[in-house]
């Protein structure tokens, strides 16, 4: 399925949802974001996981400066661009303001005020000892609040547990896929298209994974395999196409798309024997050690982590992992660590590309071309 298609088909079942009664909140695709309380509210959660043309980028020139992240500004084109493949989003009832960089919160922030959408706010702290984890839990017992009067009533706690419940199910589905020996697009397509979707698809994820089960390996030992980590691929986004092209293979997408979506669940005795759901929320964001938001450990987290899985793969496949670092133009978070990045791996014998791009269409044979040598060094 390609994107349009992928596409039309949401923008049909969003349709559908909205006359049965639904109420859709959207908010930009970083993680933190509690998406089982919007759902146990009833809500159908929305990510902006839509980006990587020109078209959209420059639709945002009359909002942002053009030193704004590509993704960001790609997000306010999804709604100023005319005609556009996403009018479905015309179709979302409030967005939710929050604060993963500032980029992320001054989109969001135009979003609500020039596309006149209402706005909710959830803001998540940077740090995490004890004090930004009292915070954190504030701000979620205050969306709750927020929640419960557009619905003008309670959000029970049963609800809360049995999202919670839904969505372990759904992510420990994906985590299934990533585990699962087929190339790197197909593995991001059927990503997307879950994430979007959301724990409705769960059935197609379980006939996907027997689908392509072992014995249908597709797995090409000429590739190189590929740690992708950074700024993640979005849907209509061509960087995928263009690696596998040239000879790589993306094993692992560390990235909001990818494993920081779908790594943190929770098991069935942690479910029952905790007395506040919000609690789980609060506890999967002081988890969340690798993610780019919280400071100050990320970046020695992320290269530990890194290593370990690039040991791991090593032992299990017994072939040696790369690293692409995906840097979207002008993002700060990942942008200031690419350096760090680099100089820690490369010391210990990894190969590591930085892949720093906006998403212009004139750039796409420089990209390649960076790519190509990459691959053809390994
Ligand atoms: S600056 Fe980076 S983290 Fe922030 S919105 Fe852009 S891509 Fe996302």
């Amino acid at each position: 399925m390609d994107a349009i298609e992928l596409l039309s088909d949401y923008a049909d079942y969003l349709r559908e949802k909205k006359d049965q009664g639904k109420k859709i909140i959207g908010f930009m695709g970083h993680d933190n974001i509690p998406e089982e309380l919007l759902d146990a509210a009833g809500f159908i959660p929305l990510r902006m996981i839509f980006a990587g043309n020109d078209d959209l980028m420059h639709a945002s020139n009359d909002y942002l400066p053009p030193s704004t992240c590509s993704f960001a500004q790609s997000c306010i084109g999804l709604f100023s661009l005319k005609p556009s493949q996403y009018h479905f989003l015309n179709l979302i009832d409030h967005f939710l303001v929050s604060n993963h960089c500032v980029s992320d919160i001054c989109t969001s922030e135009i979003i609500t005020k020039y596309f006149k959408i209402p706005r909710l706010n959830f803001y998540i702290s940077y740090t995490q000892d004890p004090e930004a984890l009292k915070y954190f839990k504030l701000e979620l017992l205050d969306l709750k609040q927020q929640l419960e009067k557009l619905i003008g009533r309670e959000i029970k706690k049963q609800d809360i547990i049995e999202s919670i419940r839904k969505y372990n199910l759904f992510k420990k589905k994906l985590s299934d896929i990533n585990d699962l020996d087929i190339s790197g697009v197909d593995k991001l397509k059927i990503f997307q298209k879950a994430i979007l979707y959301g724990p409705v698809i769960l059935p197609e994820l379980e006939d996907f994974i027997q689908a392509n089960n072992p014995n249908h390996a597709q797995n090409s030992k000429d590739s190189v395999d590929i740690f992708f980590t950074g700024c993640s691929i979005f849907i209509g986004d061509y960087l995928i196409n263009l690696i596998e092209e040239s000879g790589g293979d993306i094993k692992y997408f560390d990235t909001w798309v990818g494993d920081a979506y779908f790594s943190q669940v929770f098991e069935e005795e942690e479910i029952t024997s905790n007395d506040d759901p919000l609690d789980f929320f609060v506890q999967r964001f002081e988890n969340n050690k690798n993610g780019d938001h919280t400071v100050p450990y990320y970046f020695e987290n992320k290269v530990t982590q890194i290593k370990e899985i690039i040991k791991e793969h090593q032992e299990k496949k017994g072939k040696k992992l790369r690293v692409i670092n995906h840097i979207i133009k002008f993002c700060d978070h990942i942008n200031i660590f690419q350096s760090f990045l680099k100089k820690e791996l490369q010391e210990e014998g990894i190969q590591v590309l930085n892949l720093e791009r906006d998403y212009s269409r004139a750039n796409r044979g420089q990209l390649s071309t960076r790519v190509e040598a990459f691959m053809e060094m390994m």
